[in-house]
């Protein structure tokens, strides 16, 4: 049985904080991403950032889907290309049932290397790119919040300020 980590919750300082690169592929890497997949999973999460389990580390995972064993090892992602722009609800687990409408661009080129530290290079679309463009926003420190529309902001300001009383009282 693989262990689960609790989900780090805004505004915690280590999501706005940039990740670390990864620069060597171990098996302590291996069992990390294990972990990851693991609390994804059971948080039905379509993606799930280092730093949101506590670890400041440039390693996401990403699942167009949430079917188990449809997930990506995401490490050192950097995008290549960017093209269009599309409106989607998104939802963040740090961000427990909150959502709003992000625009991001629609169609990306993004390489990462895998775990043996293998370079990868793909093409995405659709949900994948909006899931590879979330996580990677997290690993560079950024939160959804902060590209929501006015509206969806001034919505939100009471669930926010419930997630801030409640990080506050945990400390
Ligand atoms: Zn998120």
């Amino acid at each position: 049985m693989i262990e689960t980590l609790d989900i780090v919750l805004y505004p915690d300082p280590i999501l706005r904080k940039p990740t670390a690169p990864i620069t060597e592929f171990t098996g302590d890497l291996r069992r990390r991403a294990e972990v990851m997949i693991e609390t994804m999973h059971r948080n039905r999460g379509l993606g799930l950032s280092a730093n949101q389990v506590g670890w400041s580390l440039r390693l996401a995972i990403v699942s167009e889907t949430g079917d188990p064993g449809d997930e990506r090892v995401v490490v050192n992602p950097t995008i290549e290309s960017l093209e269009g722009a599309v409106a989607m609800e998104e939802g963040c687990l740090s961000f427990p049932g909150l959502t709003g409408l992000i625009t991001r661009p629609e169609r990306i080129v993004v390489s990462y290397r895998d775990l043996d530290g293998g370079t990868v290079r793909e093409e995405a679309d659709g949900l994948l790119a909006r899931c590879f463009l979330h996580e990677i926003d997290h690993l560079d420190g950024i939160l959804f919040i902060s590209k929501m529309t006015p509206a969806d902001r001034i919505r939100l300001k009471r669930s926010l300020k419930e997630l801030e009383a409640g990080y506050r009282a945990r400390r």
